[in-house]
């Protein structure tokens, strides 16, 4: 066999291994290119696969609506602190002993929560439970009024300042900026043959702190936030912001602060798109309360949607998308 003809025999492996390398860099673009969507807040250690968020035509599937701007100040998202005060008395509230199931208690029947706040928590509990066996969580106290703050907080006066508080010790906040006004904040406790102790997020608890935003569940003071939150560290301390806001905020490390800040910048044009614990899909955005009595909020004709206040200057509209 001359050499001519060994190569010339050789020529359709090179064709078929040139056309092997084109196709696969064609499928890889392609995949690549279908793959570059919205960008999708999510933590890679809890999904498991990335469920099809489709943009929505706004001019199509959305609507306008007026909202009340007394709504500004209600609802599970509103940030009270040492800035904001809390503009109501509770909302929908009920017993949590009366609704608890078996797997936690509550100190007495006075101890209150709002009734979606309440849901939660229940779900919650149950599935601590039934991971742990575990049923010594006491929710010790929830929904607090006005006139209890004072008392609390003149109380807290004339025992110590701050810097003397113990593990465990409220840090009491100025009455009218209390959170546990919303109805939306439980603090926790362990209650152990009869012997009260701290609620510390360690050992079995710590599936509390791990698992909450699945529930619509922050730790409202951690460690690390306490130069923003101006309250000190509290383990025991819970709030309800709803999901997909507390799967954004755990998955990101932002307490509520930095949250309702940081969702500011997203509007209905330009949407944060949140995927939550369960792999559902939302889309959040921002809208400026106007002046007047009401504010122009664009929302979905058909899906389901929250329109909650900020306790500020505007309107967080959750949508979600599967
Ligand atoms: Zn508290």
């Amino acid at each position: 066999m001359s050499k001519k003809r060994f190569i010339k025999n050789k020529q359709p492996i090179y064709i078929a291994v040139a056309f092997f390398i084109y196709i696969t860099a064609a499928v890889f673009i392609f995949v690549f290119a279908a793959n570059t969507g919205p960008v999708m807040a999510h933590n890679s250690s809890v999904l498991k696969s990335l469920p099809n968020i489709t943009t929505p035509d706004i001019k199509k599937d959305f609507t306008v609506t007026e909202v009340d701007n007394s709504k500004l100040y209600t609802g599970p998202l509103v940030l009270v602190n040492n800035h904001y005060s809390c503009r109501f008395d509770g909302e929908n509230l009920v017993s949590v002993l009366s609704n608890a199931d078996k797997s936690y208690t509550a100190s007495d029947y006075d101890v209150k929560v709002n009734k979606i706040a309440m849901n939660a928590l229940n779900s919650m509990m149950k599935d601590f439970y039934s991971n742990t066996q575990n049923k010594n969580v006491m929710v010790s106290s929830a929904y607090r009024s006005k006139e209890l703050q004072q008392e609390l907080y003149d109380e807290d006066k004339s025992n110590a300042n701050a810097d003397s508080k113990k593990v465990g010790e409220e840090f009491v906040a100025i009455p009218g900026y209390s959170e546990h006004q919303t109805g939306y904040a439980v603090d926790l406790s362990v209650l152990n043959d009869g012997i009260i102790s701290v609620f510390d997020n360690k050992g079995d608890y710590s599936w509390v702190l791990e698992n909450c935003s699945n529930y619509g569940f922050v730790l409202r003071y951690p460690e690390d936030k306490t130069a923003i939150t101006e309250i000190g560290h509290e383990t025991w301390h819970y709030r309800y912001v709803g999901t997909p806001h507390a799967a954004y905020m755990a998955q990101n490390n932002l307490c509520l602060e930095e949250y309702i800040e940081q969702v500011k910048s997203y509007s209905i044009n330009n949407p944060l798109y949140i995927t939550d614990n369960s792999l559902n899909s939302w889309m959040v955005y921002f809208v400026k309360a106007e002046n007047g009595s009401k504010t122009s909020v664009t929302v979905p004709r058909d899906c389901e949607y929250q329109i909650n206040g900020n306790n500020n200057d505007g309107f967080v509209i959750s949508v979600q998308l599967n």
